[in-house]
């Protein structure tokens, strides 16, 4: 097996050691695996070992990955900052949208996404750590924003759940913190009636934590294909 190979088995491997922790079910987190400045043959080697889901950062170089890898059936998410002179690609080329921070951005996905794909999947960014990031809607801005995008037209976007890049922290315990306040926000969207199904939390450093608050989608980047350039 590849060495990406090799790493996607062991990110498994804690994945389902942190389900059996949380005493949650080995499959009920979805594992991305973050292929932001890695080339298209890394995607292609993680895609032999059997993984589906990919997550990238930046638009152009994502719409150069897809090309190069269209003879593979892959799942591509956008998890980073997306302007909105770039909505009109992102809504023609991607599945899912994990950064939406303003209504103007989801909808502007809702009228540029094609008619005859499959709704674009979207998860709300929330600033869980304050200063720490300048991205993601203030926490007292999700029931607003959420009413809002959850509004959309239903064949063009669907409203799947919340999405934070938490302050890195040493602990499980502290790392927990802003995952709870994550899950909690979406506890208090279900109260009012909106149920999402996802929590997009978790990355190489604390998906333990991650997972012991709720987490259904996980963010690996590092610990599948090394250490990125800077
Ligand atoms: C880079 C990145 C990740 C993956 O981080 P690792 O520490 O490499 O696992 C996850 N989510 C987002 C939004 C990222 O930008």
């Amino acid at each position: 097996m590849s060495s990406i190979g090799i790493r996607l088995q062991e990110v498994k491997a804690r994945l389902a050691s942190a389900c059996i922790a949380a005493g949650r079910g080995v499959d009920s987190v979805t594992l991305l695996a973050v292929s932001k400045t890695q080339g298209p043959d890394a995607v292609r080697e993680a895609a032999a070992a059997g993984q589906r889901a990919f997550g990238e950062n930046y638009v152009q170089e994502a719409l150069d990955k897809m090309a190069a890898l269209r003879d593979l059936p892959l799942q591509w998410h956008l998890i980073g900052p997306l302007q909105s002179n770039k909505t009109r690609v992102v809504a023609e080329a991607f599945d899912w949208v994990h950064s939406v921070d303003r209504l103007k951005i989801a909808q502007r996905l809702a009228d540029q996404r094609p008619a005859h794909l499959p709704p674009l999947q979207l998860c709300l960014q929330v600033n869980v750590s304050g200063e720490h990031s300048k991205s993601g809607v203030a926490p007292a801005e999700v029931p607003a924003l959420a009413a809002a995008v959850a509004a959309l037209p239903a064949s063009r976007v669907h409203l799947r759940g919340l999405m934070a890049i938490p302050a890195p922290a040493d602990t499980v315990a502290v790392q927990r913190l802003p995952h709870r306040a994550l899950r909690e926000l979406a506890t208090a969207l279900a109260e009012q009636g909106l149920h999402l199904d996802t929590l997009s939390m978790g990355m190489s450093d604390d998906l333990e934590a991650a997972v012991l608050e709720g987490s259904t989608m996980v963010r690996v980047g590092t610990a599948i294909f090394g250490r990125r350039e800077a």
